[in-house]
């Protein structure tokens, strides 16, 4: 995928914050946080979303989902977060290369789904 900016990303083709690297996925802080705490778990591994993984990506999804709290706690999230996978154009859904979001802060966050 040699436009996905998340796999240009993972392939050092261009800069990130990171705070996690290993042969299967990456961490780095999101360019536009959303709370004092914000950033992005990406599989190395180009999917498009989540509603393209399958049992083939299994333990990879299992590992980023392990991954996150401790990344969380090293980031100062002592007392929870938020963890977001949009999906698709409902989930509105930007990046097509699939990504947890980690979000939190000093503060509870607010309530995510918005009525009316
Ligand atoms: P979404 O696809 O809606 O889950 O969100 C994509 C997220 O990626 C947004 O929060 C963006 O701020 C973030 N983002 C886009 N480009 C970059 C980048 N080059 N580095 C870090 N975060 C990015
Ligand atoms: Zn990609």
């Amino acid at each position: 995928m040699d436009t996905c900016i998340f796999c240009k990303i993972a392939n050092r083709e261009i800069p990130a914050n990171k705070i996690y690297e290993d042969e299967s996925i990456v961490a780095f802080h999101d360019i536009n946080p959303a709370a004092p705490v914000h950033f992005l778990v990406i599989p190395k591994l180009h999917i498009d979303s989540l509603a393209d993984a399958d049992e083939r990506h299994r333990d990879l999804l299992g590992r980023m989902l392990v991954l996150a709290p401790r990344l969380a706690k090293e980031q100062g999230c002592n007392d929870g977060f938020r963890a977001i996978i949009n999906t698709g154009r409902i989930g509105g859904q930007e990046v097509f290369h699939l990504h947890l979001h980690i979000i939190g802060g000093h503060q509870r966050l607010p309530g995510m789904i918005h009525h009316g």
